[in-house]
């Protein structure tokens, strides 16, 4: 009768465990989800710190030396944006003044915006 006893406590201790650990698991999830969060919080507060200093160069604000290497490729990203922008106006049939970037339509002969002739 011990025995049976003995077993059944040890029965209920592993149903126990598993439902502690079960629970344990998704407190576990349930903070590495808050931990991930606040990451990504983090990483916010660093984009805020590179876009305030990335801003000063745009105004000719002195930036660090260490910086500009960063700003200037900043520069060199958006370059590339707008020539991949350019790809995909071309193929949509658009054109762009080239004085000024603005859109023009095809047959148009002057610029709307700034009357550069087309
Ligand atoms: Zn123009």
């Amino acid at each position: 009768m011990a025995d049976f006893k003995e077993f059944g406590d040890k029965a209920c201790n592993f149903a126990k465990n598993v439902a502690d650990k079960a629970n344990d698991a998704v407190e576990i999830q349930k903070i590495k989800a808050k931990i991930r969060e606040t990451r990504h919080d983090i990483d916010d507060i660093y984009n805020s710190i590179g876009r305030s200093i990335y801003n000063r160069y745009k105004e000719d604000v002195v930036v660090d030396a260490e910086f500009m290497y960063a700003c200037n490729n900043i520069d060199e990203k958006y370059d590339e944006i707008a020539e991949l922008n350019d790809k995909i106006d071309i193929i949509k049939g658009c054109m762009r003044c080239s004085n000024c970037q603005s859109p023009v339509s095809p047959g148009d002969a002057y610029c709307s915006k700034c009357g550069a002739p087309v």
